[in-house]
C-alpha cells in the first residue's frame, strides 16, 4: 500500500500516519521529520534548510524530492509506505509519479483531511510530542492519561517544534493554498482522491480511514 496523506498544516496527518503505521506496518515517511533531523544532525542540507522551515515556507523541491527518493528504496518500504507531508507542490507530485513508475509501483490513494482553517492555529500552536517515542500530543486535544508521562513510552520528555507558533501559521497555510493545494485537483483527475472530514474526533477518522484502506 501506498498512500500520500494530504493537508494543511495541523489537520492530523502525523497523528492518523502513526496510527496506519501501528495497524498495517508500513513505514510513515515524514518529509518534515526527516528535515527536522537533518536541521538536528547539522549537515548540508538540514543547514540549507533551517531557516526556510523556521520562517513557514516550503523548503526547495530538490531538496525534498532527494529525500524521499533515497527514502524509498530503503527495504521497509517494499511493501509500502504512507507519505506525510510530501509531495507539497506540482513538481513534488510529478516527482513522485516519475519515480514510482520508474519502480514499476502504483500510487495506492490520496487521503485528504479537509479541516476548518480557524482551528488549524489552535491545533499547531498546542502541539507537542514526545522526545523519546514521537507519539503526538495536544494541549488541550490530546493529553497523555498521567499528566507529563508519555502513554507509549512513559518518558517524562517532551518537545515543541520552533515553527509551531501562531505567526507561522499564517505563512504556512498560504504556502498549502498556493502549492499544495492545487494537489487536489491533480489527484482528483487521476481518480485517486479520497476526502475525509478532520473536524471529526481522531478515532472516528481513523475508522473512516482504515474503511478506505480496506476496499484497497
Ligand atoms: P506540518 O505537518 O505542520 O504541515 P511538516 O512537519 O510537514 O509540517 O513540515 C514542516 C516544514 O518542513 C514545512 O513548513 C516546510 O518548511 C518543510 N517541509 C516539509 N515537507 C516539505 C515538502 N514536501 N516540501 C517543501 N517543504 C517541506
Ligand atoms: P499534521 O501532521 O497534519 O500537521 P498533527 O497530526 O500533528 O497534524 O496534528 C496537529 C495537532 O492536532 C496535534 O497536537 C494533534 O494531537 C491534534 N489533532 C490531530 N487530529 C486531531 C483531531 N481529529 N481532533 C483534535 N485534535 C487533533
Ligand atoms: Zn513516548
Amino acid at each position: 500500500m501506498r498512500l500520500i496523506l494530504l493537508g494543511p498544516p495541523g489537520a492530523g496527518k502525523g497523528t492518523q500516519a502513526q496510527r496506519i503505521v501501528e495497524k498495517y506496518g508500513i513505514p510513515q515517511l515524514s518529509t518534515g521529520d526527516m528535515l527536522r533531523a537533518a536541521v538536528q544532525a547539522g549537515t548540508e542540507v538540514g543547514k540549507r534548510a533551517k531557516a526556510v522551515m523556521d520562517a513557514g515556507k516550503l523548503v526547495s523541491d530538490d531538496i525534498v524530492i532527494a529525500i524521499v527518493s533515497e527514502r524509498i528504496d530503503q527495504p521497509d518500504c517494499e511493501n509500502g509506505f504512507i507519505l506525510d507531508g510530501f509531495p507539497r507542490t506540482l513538481v513534488q507530485a510529478d516527482a513522485t509519479e516519475a519515480m514510482l513508475k520508474g519502480k514499476g509501483l502504483e500510487l495506492s490513494k490520496v487521503v485528504e483531511i479537509q479541516v476548518d482553517d480557524k482551528i488549524l492555529a489552535d491545533r499547531v500552536s498546542g502541539r507537542y510530542t514526545c522526545a523519546n517515542c514521537g507519539a503526538g500530543y495536544h494541549d488541550t486535544n490530546v493529553k497523555p492519561k498521567v499528566e507529563g508521562v508519555c502513554d507509549r513510552c512513559g518518558s517524562t520528555h517532551f518537545k515543541r517544534r520552533p515553527d509551531d507558533n501562531r505567526e507561522t501559521v499564517v505563512t504556512r497555510l498560504g504556502a498549502y493554498y498556493k502549492e499544495t493545494s492545487p494537489l487536489i485537483g491533480y489527484y482528483y483527475a487521476k481518480g485517486k482522491l479520497q476526502s475525509v472530514d478532520g473536524m471529526a474526533d481522531i478515532d472516528h477518522l481513523t475508522g473512516e480511514i482504515e474503511g478506505i484502506l480496506s476496499k484497497l
